[in-house]
Order: C-alpha cells, then structure tokens, then sequence
C-alpha cells in the first residue's frame, strides 16, 4: 500500500489484521501505532495540515457520550480513564512527552482518513513530534503533531517505487473531496473504480504542489504504474 491509496474498510482492517473501530489505537502493531482522521465538514474532530503536508495536527478524543456525558463536546478531552489507565490521548500523550525528555526512539504512526462511507484513503507513515492541551470553546482538547515520515517501517519490504512516493506531500482532505468529486471517483484515463490512487500530476519532487486540485488527479494502479515508469 503507498500514500495516497484508496481501499475500502474492509481493506483497511485487512492490512492492520484487526476491525478498526476506534479513531487512536496507541501501538496497535509492536512497532507503530495507527490514527483514523476524517476532515469533512461534519467530521467529528478538528485536524489540519502544516506546513505544505509535512504536519499533520490531530485532535485527541472525547469522552464517550453516557449518561454522565450525554454532551462529550462540552467536557475536557479525558487523559485517565475512571478506572485510573491512560486513555489513548494519554497514551499518545505521554509517549510525546517521553520522546521530548529522552530524545531517543520515535513513534511511528500510521494514518488513514475517511473521503467517504466506506471510503478511505491511506496517508502513510508519520512520527509523533509533540502533545499538548488547548483551549477550545471553553474545554481543553488534546492536540498530537505528526511528521510526514521519510522512511517507511524498519524491515518492512518496499519496492523502490514506492520508497519514492512518500516523498510526496500529504494532499489535504479538502483537495482530496473536490479531486474526487470532480474525477468521478474513477481513473481519469480509463474510468476504472478499481484500486484507485491520488496522483500528483507534477511530482512534489518536481515542483508539484499538493495542495491544489489542479495538480491532482485519481488513477489507477495500472495507469499510476506506467505514468511512474515514465517519469523515471
Ligand atoms: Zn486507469
């Protein structure tokens, strides 16, 4: 799988070997963690990129709605669960803080967003850089900054092609929903549905940027394949 990829849900679960319920899952696999983000207007959360794609800020989680809480967007993002355990904010949180004292080891976290209702686009690997709590209409929510990750995981087996790609730039939800609307939700050579891919037409490495629609475009893996071939 490369940046930029859309999978299903199905295909989703599939790659991290577990049904993918929640938004954080602090070290899923032994070796990184995995986040959900969803930037639509009526996403639940407030994330945003930085910095023409390398960062990424993620917002922690709220309580779960009881009905203690019937209204979670009222309360303070939750750093201990009631039983006295780290929530995932704290988990993520302290791990942050961790890697600031020491300066040593990294977070490794990987991200998938949701474009649609069983939809998703795969972002890539990013590090955990920073954690702190904010003000955010009268409650303090969990902020997590993420660095677009050069290197994919230690030991994990990728073709020198897609080694390249991940020194595109994450293309930001909003352009990802226009792109999608505007490309049909197809490959813009061929029409197919199947195994779609968010291209930059001019590689970030070539100048391309990736924060406008007009330097977007979906393709398949066959067309993304021999349009890669070309470029190298
Ligand atoms: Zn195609």
């Amino acid at each position: 799988m490369n940046p930029g990829d859309v999978i299903s849900y199905l295909e989703m679960c599939s790659e991290e070997g577990v049904n993918l319920q929640r938004g954080m899952n602090y070290h899923l696999r032994r070796d990184y963690s995995v986040i959900l983000m969803s930037l639509r207007p009526n996403a639940p959360y407030s994330d945003r990129i930085e910095n023409d794609g390398r960062f990424l800020i993620y917002e922690g989680h709220d309580v779960p709605k009881t009905t203690d809480n019937p209204i979670p967007k009222v309360v303070n993002q939750p750093m201990y669960n009631p039983g006295g355990t780290l929530t995932q904010n704290g988990l993520f949180y302290e791990a942050a803080q961790k890697l600031k004292r020491t300066k040593q080891g990294q977070e490794l976290v990987r991200v998938y967003e949701k474009l649609h209702a069983g939809i998703w686009v795969y972002n890539g690997f990013f590090r955990l850089v920073d954690a702190w709590q904010e003000e955010s209409n009268t409650r303090k929510v969990f902020k997590f900054k993420l660095e677009l990750a050069e290197d994919t995981l230690p030991g994990h087996k990728h073709a020198k092609r897609e080694v390249s790609l991940v020194h595109d730039r994450l293309i930001p939800p909003q352009v990802k929903l226009v792109v999608w609307k505007r490309d049909r939700g197809r490959c813009v050579m061929c029409g197919s549905t199947d195994n779609l891919h968010f291209d930059h037409i001019i590689p970030y490495s070539k100048g391309g940027s990736s924060l406008v629609a007009e330097n977007i475009q979906l393709l398949c893996a066959r067309h993304n394949l021999a349009k890669r071939d070309k470029i190298e």
